[in-house]
């Protein structure tokens, strides 16, 4: 059993002066398999001043002192590959090849950010003006469970690039990550108070860092109703805030499209990390005249999906995160029985065979409508939903009937409808027949689904400010 005691304030491993011990749980048996020490509103005022009292140094440090400092972090995160895998494994259940890229993606997001800043452009001449980028301040950095150190290492390196310096409040259910972050990040060697990381619950060290006028910016990625909370507490201060969000993506099916040959892409982007994924293309848009031959190819290929032991190579889908996240998922699939969708796999309960662990089977719903909630709400698990449209309009038009707007997968044989109709989607990021992914392109969300973008030179602007400077010529 792991126990997990301290926090990062100053360049120091330090006790909190919180006193409440969280449990970690193992969700493919239940266990508890570790503890850690939450650290209070006190602890977050102590780390906010420390990065407070580093930025004016880390401010002025140069581009080259910047990347020089990113790679020493991007070569102790990519030393910790293995360690990452096991925590990842053991304290959140991905599947391994979910869990392989989870363990990777840290140090290789840290590599993306000196892309970033190797190219960025901090001044630039408009006119007679001169206009210069300059960091915010103290970066408020608060992360999900759902992939706690890839969040941490990106909006840090982002932040650090920018010139900013950071307090971090991470999940405090992925602390097992965090540690190993931590100590990749400590090893790296920056300058004391660059970067803080303070465990503890999101309405005491998260409220804090939206209170505390010390914080000018907060970057956030988890639920939509804490996104929305951040913003109006953070008004009062006048925090610049960066938020990611939920989402209930379409996977739009067009009528041309062979649906043997893209049934993979629909499963995968609806199944991608046990469902806990924000982007997860949840809603399925199936052209109703085909819709008994999309069903029946939909569930021959279920039927292969395996829920399970993560460590079992042939594992598609892991447990869910939590308790609260299992009855979460099992009474959406009530729900959905209850409005009258039809289930095509799945349905409530563990997998069969399986007797503990937060497991759920890989659940399919059909002739569902749009305004059901199960096609609303965002479900966080591996709960799909098909919903019938008479023709392309239509098929657009539910598409974007959603308070979401974060990604959207459009399939079909004709390149240019694809194309078309994709350019039509309200969303951050529509994918045509591919689920690959492009670091140096924008991340983030329209309407609920978000606040600003991350990635690339898009999310270093938004530690920046644009500052105009205009000299007398005389
Ligand atoms: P959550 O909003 O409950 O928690 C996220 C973080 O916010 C945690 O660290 C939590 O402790 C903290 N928090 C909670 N209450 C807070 C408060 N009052 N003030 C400040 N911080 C607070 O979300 P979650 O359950 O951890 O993650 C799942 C959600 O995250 C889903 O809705 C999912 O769609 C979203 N998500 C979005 C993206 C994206 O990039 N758009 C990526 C992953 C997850």
């Amino acid at each position: 059993m792991q126990r997990i005691e301290h926090i990062y304030i100053n360049g120091e491993f330090v006790t909190p002066h919180g006193q409440e011990w969280f449990d970690l749980h193992n969700p493919s048996t239940e266990e508890v398999i570790g503890q850690v020490r939450l650290g209070d509103a006190h602890d977050a005022q102590r780390a906010i001043a420390a990065a407070q009292a580093a930025f004016p140094a880390w401010s002025r440090t140069t581009r080259e002192e910047r990347v020089a400092a990113l790679r020493r972090m991007h070569r102790a995160v990519a030393a910790r590959k293995d360690a990452l895998m096991e925590a990842i494994l053991m304290e959140y259940g991905a599947p391994s090849v979910r869990g392989h890229w989870m363990a990777t993606y840290p140090a290789d997001v840290i590599a993306q950010a000196i892309d970033a800043l190797e190219s960025f452009v901090f001044e630039e001449k408009t006119g007679a003006a001169t206009v210069i980028q300059t960091p915010v301040g103290v970066a408020g950095l608060i992360t999900p469970w759902n992939s706690n150190a890839g969040f941490i290492c990106n909006k840090l390196a982002t932040a650090l690039a920018a010139g900013c310096t950071a307090v971090i409040k991470p999940s405090e259910m992925s602390a097992m990550q965090t540690q190993i972050v931590a100590e990749a990040l400590h090893e790296a060697d920056l300058p004391p108070g660059v970067f803080n990381i303070v465990n503890g619950r999101g309405d005491v060290v998260g409220e804090e860092i939206a209170r505390n006028p010390g914080i000018a910016k907060i970057s956030f990625t988890g639920s939509s109703a804490v996104g929305q909370h951040l913003v109006t507490t953070g008004a009062a201060t006048m925090k610049r805030v960066t938020l990611e969000l939920g989402g209930k993506s379409p996977t739009l099916v067009l009528d041309d499209a062979d649906f043997t040959a893209v049934m993979p892409l629909v499963l995968q982007a609806g199944f991608m990390n046990s469902g806990q994924a924000c982007i997860a293309g949840t809603r399925i848009l199936v052209p109703r005249s085909r819709l008994a031959e999309f069903e029946q190819v939909a569930k021959e290929a279920v039927s292969h999906i395996r829920s399970g032991d993560p460590r079992q190579a042939d594992t598609d889908i892991g447990p869910m995160v939590s308790k609260k996240q299992w009855e979460r998922v099992q009474n959406y699939i009530r729900i959905g029985q209850e409005e009258g969708a039809t289930l095509l796999a799945g349905g409530e309960g563990r997998p069969e065979g399986l007797h503990a662990g937060w497991f759920v089977k890989p659940t399919l719903f059909t002739r569902a409508n749009n305004q059901m909630r199960i096609a609303r709400e965002e479900i966080f698990g591996p709960v799909l939903t098909i919903i019938p449209y008479e023709d392309e309009a239509d098929a657009i038009a539910i598409a974007n009937d959603t308070r979401y707007g974060l990604s959207a997968l459009v399939l079909g044989t004709d390149p240019e409808r694809c194309a078309r109709v994709a350019r039509q989607i309200d969303a951050g990021r529509v994918l045509v027949n591919t689920l690959v992914n492009e670091p140096r392109a924008p991340f983030g969300g329209f309407k609920h689904s978000g606040l600003g973008r991350e990635m690339g030179r898009w999310g270093m602007s938004a530690y920046l400010e644009p500052k105009t400077l205009l000299v007398s010529a005389g």
